[in-house]
């Protein structure tokens, strides 16, 4: 599985500004702790090669009554859910006894820790680091998290000893999964072990059970009417029988987890309830991570007409940023119109994955162009002469010509919208480069 990082420190030690550096995604998660000004975030990191999950918490400050004892805490439930802790101090201020609190809260625990010294740009850096030997948390690490600057060697260091079992985790999915690999992400008690459950138990679904794998496993392989799907499990509907698995039904790191091991992701999202943040968040985190996207809005049974109008404008409105993702409207308790997820699940992966080749693209651009021309420039038309695949996964076209730089807006959408209906892709977005010969 993708490992964990977390950073913790004082708060102004520098957290956030890590974060934004090692995440760049548009989209955090948050774990929200009511009366909390500030959230555990959780973020997709992505440096070099390493793919990994970063979360940010409030911050400890020594000063644990009210709402420090639950930032602390939220803190430490971020150790918890590491695999790595970045503990970052300031190295502007020196020592500050809240470090040392936090370093033996660090102490206590058993995870890989990183003793950070933040803010050594444009600073003497052997006098900011003389401060914190005596912290003895072993090795300091200097970085400058506005800069960039330590924070690649760091970030190598911290997830080396994790390359080989990240490695293993990826050939083990490959082994113990067949077909799309399908992920069922959503708040908690939106139905998301009703949803995988009836998947399952639907007729003619035949739940492999492959020898050699281990029966906690999350990746559940199936068939359906002759065709293979891996379900991965985050709901835990496999593991409830554990007693421990179960107090913990929800965890936002297995679903981002989920989401970086699945091909096609369904967000399932309560009809009774109005899509909040977290939903939205959850949709752009899928795909940030070039997953295909697929919407159910579950527990459509038993709705009053006004109600379902409701949820209908609400989805209009506020997932309008995905035209692209198709959205079932679906009762996972009485598995109706489950079965039709399939055949979006099906088109989104093929539009993910697809390969078309130089001819079929610019055929389509041809007639886009013959149907509506570019229009011109100082004096000449822009021209647009032919498009070919630049990569899958959310799908690229690149099309050649002429003054493509000049190219408006409106056009582009033009041809995004062509290409998309020919092409039948839904569930991902495509991204177009444009490249110009003069
Ligand atoms: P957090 O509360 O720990 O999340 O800290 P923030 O990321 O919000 O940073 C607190 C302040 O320190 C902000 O004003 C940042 O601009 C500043 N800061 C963060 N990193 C650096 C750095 O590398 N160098 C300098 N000079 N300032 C930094
Ligand atoms: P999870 O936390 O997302 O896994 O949600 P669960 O599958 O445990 O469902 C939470 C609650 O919603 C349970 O009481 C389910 O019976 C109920 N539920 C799930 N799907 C539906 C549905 O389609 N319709 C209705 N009315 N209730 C549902």
């Amino acid at each position: 599985m993708i490992p964990v990082i977390a950073l913790v420190g004082r708060p102004n030690v520098g957290k956030s500004t890590l974060f934004n550096r090692l995440t760049k995604s548009r989209d955090a998660l948050v774990a929200d702790y009511p009366g909390l000004t500030r959230d555990r975030k959780y973020g997709d990191g992505k440096l070099g090669e390493h793919d990994f999950i970063v979360i940010d918490t409030g911050g400890i400050t020594g000063d644990e009554q009210g709402i420090d004892e639950k930032m602390a805490s939220q803190s430490l439930q971020a150790i918890e859910e590491a695999d790595a802790v970045l503990f970052l101090v300031d190295g502007r201020h020196g020592l500050n006894p809240a470090d040392e609190m936090i370093a033996n809260h660090l102490r206590r625990s058993s995870k890989p820790t990183y003793l950070v010294v933040n803010k050594t740009d444009g600073i003497n850096e052997d006098i900011a680091l003389a401060d914190f030997y005596s912290v003895g948390l072993g090795s300091l690490y200097p970085i400058a998290a506005a800069h960039g600057k330590g924070v690649r060697s760091l970030i190598d260091t911290a997830l080396a000893p994790f390359a080989e079992q990240v490695a293993e985790a990826r050939d083990q999915i490959q082994l113990e999964s067949k077909g799309i690999r399908i992920g069922v992400v959503g708040r908690p008690n939106v139905g998301k072990s009703t949803l995988v459950n009836r998947m399952l138990g639907e007729d003619r679904v035949v739940v492999y059970d492959m020898p050699g794998t281990t029966r906690d496993s999350v990746y559940i392989p199936y068939q359906r009417h002759d065709k293979e799907y891996t379900l991965i499990d985050t709901a835990g509907v496999r593991r409830r029988k554990h007693v421990k698995e179960a107090v913990e039904k929800f965890s936002i790191v297995k679903t981002l987890q989920a989401i970086q091991d699945a091909n096609v992701v369904i967000c399932v999202i309560d009809a009774h309830e109005d899509l909040v943040e977290q939903d939205l968040h959850m949709i752009g985190y899928v795909l940030d991570a070039g997953r295909g996207l697929v919407i159910a809005i579950n527990k459509w049974d038993g709705m009053q007409k006004d109600e379902r109008e409701h949820i209908k404008k609400e989805v209009e409105r506020r997932l309008g940023f995905v035209p692209y993702a198709k959205v079932h409207y679906i009762s996972a308790l009485h598995g109706t119109a489950v079965g039709d997820l399939y055949d979006t699940i099906e088109e989104t992966y093929d539009s993910c994955y697809s390969k078309w080749s130089t001819n079929r693209l610019t055929k389509i651009l041809e007639d886009a162009v013959s149907e509506h021309q570019p229009p011109m420039v100082k004096g000449r038309r822009i021209k647009l002469r032919y498009a070919h695949q630049g990569g899958s996964n959310p799908p690229r076209i690149v099309v050649h010509g002429n003054q493509t730089d000049a190219l408006p807006g409106s056009y582009k959408r033009y041809l995004e919208n062509k290409f998309r209906t020919v092409l039948n892709i839904t569930g991902t977005p495509i991204s177009f480069e444009f490249r110009s010969s003069e």
